[in-house]
C-alpha cells in the first residue's frame, strides 16, 4: 500500500520486518536493517525507562516506518506542516484502541538512527500506554522532547527563555487547553514551555507519578489531576515552575555555554529534529 501511494516504482522498495516494526524504503536493505535495529532498541529503552517494561507487549499492528525516497515524497505524506521536520508520527485510534502506528521519515543520511526517530517513537509509546485517549498537546510534545538530543532540548530551552524575557509565554491555564499547534513564534514557545513543564514535573516526582498525573488529568482535568498526583493545583504549578525557570535563566546567564550540558532525562541520540 505504501509503494502504490508513492510515485517511486514499487520494485525499488525494500521491506524489513522486526517484532514491532515494518520498515519500508528505497534505501538499501542494510540501511533499513540499521533503522529497524535502532527502532527496536529505542522502543525498548523508552518502555523500560517510563513503564518498567509494563507496556512491553508486542505492537499489533506493528508500527510502520516509511523512509521516503525524497523530501517531496515525505511532504506529500505528512503535509506542508512537516516542512521543518525530518520525521513525523501518526497514530490511528478506533473505539478506544490503537489500530494504526506509522512514522514517516525524510531521507537524510543521518535520519535513520537519529534524535528525530527517538522523538517520534516517544509519541507512539506514550499513545500506546494511554491506548485510545487523545492526549493534551503539551503533554504529548513535552514528553517527546525529552527523547530529543541534549542539543535540541537546549534549543527549546533557549526559545522558552526568549519568550519569558519578552513576556510572550503562555499562561498555564491557556497552554493546557491548546488543541492545535500554534503557528509562527508561538510554536517555538509552545514546544519550549511544554518541554520545560514536563521536565519540571518529572524532576519533581519521577516518571511513574507523572504518568499517574496524566491518567487522572484525562479523567478529571488538569487541576484535579495535579492535586491528586502532586498535592498542588495549576496555579501553584505555575508559581513553582516560573520560580524554577527564573533560577535556571539566572544560572545560565552566568555561563551560557552550560545550556548545552543539560542532561537528557530520556535517551541521548545525536541527529536532526523531528516534529
Ligand atoms: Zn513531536
Amino acid at each position: 500500500m505504501y509503494a502504490s501511494s508513492s510515485p517511486t516504482s514499487p520494485s525499488a522498495w525494500h521491506v524489513v520486518e522486526t517484532a514491532n516494526f515494518t520498515i519500508r524504503g528505497t534505501a538499501d536493505r542494510d540501511a533499513l536493517r540499521r533503522t529497524s535495529d535502532a527502532c527496536e532498541s529505542l522502543r525498548a529503552l523508552l518502555v523500560r525507562q517510563w513503564f518498567d517494561g509494563a507496556s512491553s507487549i508486542r505492537w499489533q499492528p506493528k508500527c510502520a516506518v516509511v523512509v521516503h525516497a525524497s523530501r517531496a515524497d515525505y511532504l506529500r505524506h505528512v503535509g506542508p506542516g512537516g516542512a521543518g521536520t525530518v520525521a513525523s508520527a501518526r497514530i490511528e485510534r478506533r473505539a478506544g484502541k490503537i489500530v494504526g502506528r506509522r512514522i514517516d521519515v525524510r531521507p537524510t543520511p543521518e535520519c535513520l538512527a537519529s534524535s528525530a526517530l527517538a522523538h517520534e517513537l516517544a509519541h507512539v509509546v506514550l499513545a500506546d500506554h494511554f491506548a485510545g485517549e487523545r492526549l493534551p498537546r503539551w503533554i504529548d510534545e513535552g514528553f517527546a522532547v525529552l527523547a530529543d538530543s541534549p542539543a535540541k532540548q537546549s534549543r527549546h530551552r533557549r526559545d522558552l527563555h526568549a519568550a519569558l524575557a519578552a513576556g510572550a509565554e503562555y499562561r498555564l491555564a491557556e497552554l493546557v487547553t491548546l488543541s492545535e499547534y500554534p503557528s509562527g513564534q508561538h510554536r517555538a514557545t509552545f514546544y519550549g514551555q511544554s518541554a520545560s513543564l514536563v521536565r519540571f514535573l518529572v524532576e519533581h516526582g519521577g516518571e511513574r507519578r507523572f504518568l499517574d498525573f496524566v491518567a487522572s488529568s484525562l479523567e478529571q482535568g488538569h487541576d484535579q489531576g495535579l492535586r491528586q498526583a502532586y498535592g498542588f493545583g495549576l496555579a501553584e504549578l505555575e508559581r513553582r515552575w516560573r520560580a524554577a525557570e527564573h533560577d535556571r535563566a539566572t544560572e545560565l546567564a552566568d555561563g551560557a555555554e552550560r545550556m548545552a550540558e543539560m542532561p537528557p532525562l530520556l535517551v541521548t541520540v545525536a541527529g536532526p529534529e523531528g516534529g
